[in-house]
């Protein structure tokens, strides 16, 4: 069942997912060629702890880390591990934090040093759909609108979108309803009303669209070992309106990015 949420209640979830945001921002200038994600995943670890919050993927399942760090050809779910990353690789930082009784949980790919021309469109069209995903959330559209979206918009590309993974509705714990699948038929599933929230997380490849699951029981990477792109916000409807609960401005601020995307998607707290 669906668990609408009232303007309070979206007051708090938002500060659980800011301070995701803050994480992620905070770990945004640390990754670069020769860091380990083990030690981003301390950083992490630390930082939310600091800001009176639990890290929510730590015991997760038994998930050992404050992080999913997925590099490269890891969809999801990747182990922090002391391997340094390397000038070219990509990294896909998934992160959750559990404050005032409600989860915050999204992510964002970095690049690491240069990376090639292809993959940064990956994260491009990645980080679009998302967002063509998010201005479908609007009261009285439904679940298929957001996933059409992403999906169309990643398919005209060539990308695989992943089918094995999906979004979710977030709340009091990490996974609720509905599935937000990023493939689907416009006008299909669950109606979305005001104070639904939800984790959209696209999660695409640079090739097939299948992916295999490791026998650790976590790691995915593609099946043809090409890269994968995963971006994920959290969005709720207020007014009708899609509204965002995170953000990625304090990793643009820190990177000195500038972008107007979140623009449309605010809402005077
Ligand atoms: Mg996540
Ligand atoms: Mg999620």
């Amino acid at each position: 069942m669906i668990q609408l949420k009232t303007l309070e209640e979206l007051y708090l979830m938002r500060e659980s997912a800011q301070l995701v945001s803050k994480t992620l921002g905070m770990l945004a200038p640390e990754i670069k060629p020769g860091v380990t994600t083990k030690y981003l995943d301390k950083l992490a670890h630390d930082y939310i702890k600091d800001h009176g919050a639990e890290p929510a993927f730590l015991g997760y399942g038994g998930f050992p880390n404050a992080l999913c760090m997925s590099p490269n050809d890891q969809v999801v779910h990747g182990f922090p591990n002391d391997t340094p990353l390397e000038d070219g690789d990509i990294i896909s930082i998934d992160c959750g934090t559990y404050k005032n009784g409600f989860v915050g949980d999204h992510a964002y790919t970095f690049e690491v040093g240069d990376v090639a021309p292809e993959i940064k469109k990956l994260l491009k069209i990645t980080k679009e759909s998302l967002y063509k995903g998010i201005e479908q959330c609007v009261r009285g559209k439904r679940v298929g609108d957001i996933s059409h979206a992403i999906q169309s918009y990643c398919e005209k590309e060539g990308y695989g979108v992943v089918r094995e993974l999906v979004g979710h509705g977030v709340g009091r714990v990490m996974h609720e309803d509905p599935q937000v699948p990023n493939y689907g038929r416009q006008g299909s599933g669950k109606v979305l009303k005001d104070g639904i929230c939800l984790a959209i997380e696209p999660m695409i490849n640079l090739g097939t669209e299948k992916v295999k699951f490791h026998n650790d029981g976590w790691t995915v990477t593609t099946l043809d070992n090409k890269a994968s792109a995963h971006f994920e916000h959290d969005v709720t409807i207020i007014n009708g309106k899609p509204v965002l609960l995170s953000t990625y401005q304090y990793i643009y601020d820190a990177l000195g990015i500038k972008s107007n995307e979140e623009e449309a998607f605010q809402y005077n707290w």
